[in-house]
């Protein structure tokens, strides 16, 4: 058995205690065998002034639009979407797909982040870049029927379905599918009615936006005479092994639904807030037994990558949606980053105990804006930054040692991508 430990840090374990204590891991099997004190491995990782933590899992994420990061800026959604993303995305090629997406797994890399959920579309270069980058990805290809012909809109959701079907557990396991229709207004009803039960039968979770802003509410109550979630209920759509994208614009009725159903919501603030979409009542949720996760959204809404940031905005947009301070403290902040989204989005990490899966971020604490340290849990929700992460291991596999990303070339990646960057911007405004 090849064997790693990971020695003389701090490890925030699943209660929410941080002792001083090693971390041996399986290689083979990519498992923590135990954690407790001098643990010998046969390749060892210094976490001396450390905290180790699980992975962050980042719950809701189009990882390729790295490539049009700070493209178009302060533009509320559907402008944005309409005049900016949708032209430019419409000239995306496999290769762009590719390039974008190794981009934004180094950013996850370099930030600690060792699990994700993807929608986008060239799906099969994203699985083959998330295979060689080392992380572990629910993954699925995005549909819009909207202003497509009957045709067009069967192949999308096909695709969709075989893509489901084809990656599910490929990557030695570490990729998982789910079917992603885009949003409940960008699906018309006849296809979710269509294609929900396909996915059933195939046995695969649901991804899909979800009350991310009013605007995607009044047509919902207009056309079909429920709210948005009550019309998911009853297309089938909300199930506990599903996960919903934002949740902004929920009611208590649908909040109701969500916890009776045990589907999560994957909160994302940063795109929230620079979209100005509103504020998803966090702290209601958790209230009434929701599993609400966090996710970054695309980096052209947010716009980088780094779950630290988001556990910040998550803190500090909770309290001011719950007119109240003592909302979503840091404890639950911690959780949100590690095991609460890894449950929303059905991946198995999340927790630093024996035979979990060795899927582990470690943070430098020697730092000026980490002195002094009172409270561990406190730095990571409110003062730990992306930079701060000094190794990053997933599967026992370690992506990141020393800062330096081993599992692929970060100054190549950077090149090609802002040269596909360019390309695309100038094909898309041609
Ligand atoms: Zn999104």
């Amino acid at each position: 058995m090849a064997t790693l430990s990971i020695t003389g840090g701090r490890v925030l374990l699943p209660d929410g205690t941080i002792p001083r204590a090693d971390v041996l891991i399986d290689r083979d099997d990519g498992e923590i065998l135990e954690i407790g004190d001098d643990l010998a491995g046969e390749d060892v990782l210094d976490a001396s002034g450390s905290l180790v933590t699980p992975g962050f899992v980042n719950g809701h994420s189009h990882v390729a639009m790295t490539l049009l990061r700070g493209y178009a800026d302060d533009k509320p959604l559907e402008s944005w979407l309409r005049e900016d993303i949708w032209p430019a995305e419409g000239e995306l090629t496999a290769e762009d797909v590719r390039v974008g997406a190794e981009l934004g797994l180094v950013e996850m890399i370099k930030s600690g982040t060792t699990g994700f959920a993807d929608m986008y579309f060239e799906m099969p270069e994203i699985v083959d870049a998330v295979d060689r980058a080392g992380l572990r990805g629910r993954l699925g290809h995005g549909v819009v029927t909207v202003a497509k012909d009957d045709a067009g809109a069967h192949e999308d959701l096909e695709t969709s379905l075989a893509f489901a079907r084809e990656y599910d557990g490929a990557a030695n396991g570490r990729i998982s599918t789910a079917f992603m229709p885009h949003s409940l207004t960008t699906v018309d009803r006849e296809y979710l009615a269509e294609y929900v039960p396909k996915a059933r039968e195939a046995g695969v979770p649901l991804h899909y936006h979800a009350n991310e802003t009013a605007d995607e509410v009044t047509p919902i109550v207009e056309s079909e005479g429920v709210r948005p979630l009550a019309y998911a209920a009853e297309l089938g759509m909300l199930e506990s092994q599903d996960f919903v994208a934002h949740g902004v614009h929920v009611d208590e009725s649908e909040i109701g639904l969500l916890a009776e159903a045990g589907t999560g919501v994957i909160h994302c603030p940063a795109s929230n807030m620079k979209l100005a979409s509103g504020m998803a009542p966090v702290q209601r949720m958790l209230d009434a037994g929701v599993t609400v996760g966090l996710g970054t959204d695309g980096a052209a809404s947010n716009n980088d990558l780094s779950m630290l940031d988001e556990a910040r905005d998550a803190a500090m947009i909770g309290k001011l949606a719950a007119e109240d301070a003592s909302a979503i403290p840091a404890e639950r902040i911690a959780e949100m980053l590690t095991h609460r989204t890894a449950d929303a989005i059905g991946l198995e990490s999340g927790r630093l105990e024996e035979g979990a899966p060795a899927d582990l971020a470690v943070i430098d604490l020697e730092e000026p804006h980490l002195t002094p340290v009172h409270d561990l849990v406190s730095h990571l929700a409110y003062a730990a930054a992306a930079s701060d992460v000094r190794h990053t291991i997933c599967d026992g596999q370690v992506l990141m040692r020393d800062r330096e990303v081993l599992t692929l070339e970060e100054d190549a990646v950077l090149e090609r991508a802002s040269e596909a960057a360019e390309s695309l911007v100038a094909r898309a405004e041609e």
